[in-house]
């Protein structure tokens, strides 16, 4: 699930949410998570880009 961070300019992809943050160090961070139950699927990227393209292309495991 999406640790509670403030996220802005979220979007949804299917299940998957794409959220901008900051990390610790004030640098930008692009998170995807999938909001499917039992899913659990979220990993963190660098660029945006990348954090939508893996959010349009993520199969969850688990239907
Ligand atoms: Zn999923």
């Amino acid at each position: 699930m999406p640790a509670p961070k403030r996220f802005r300019n979220v979007s949804r992809t299917g299940p998957v949410q794409v959220g901008t943050s900051y990390d610790g160090r004030g640098r930008e961070k692009h998170t995807a998570a999938c909001t499917a139950p039992r899913c659990g699927f979220s990993a963190d990227y660098d660029s945006r880009a990348a954090a939508e393209l893996a959010a349009r292309t993520h199969r969850c495991p688990v239907r």
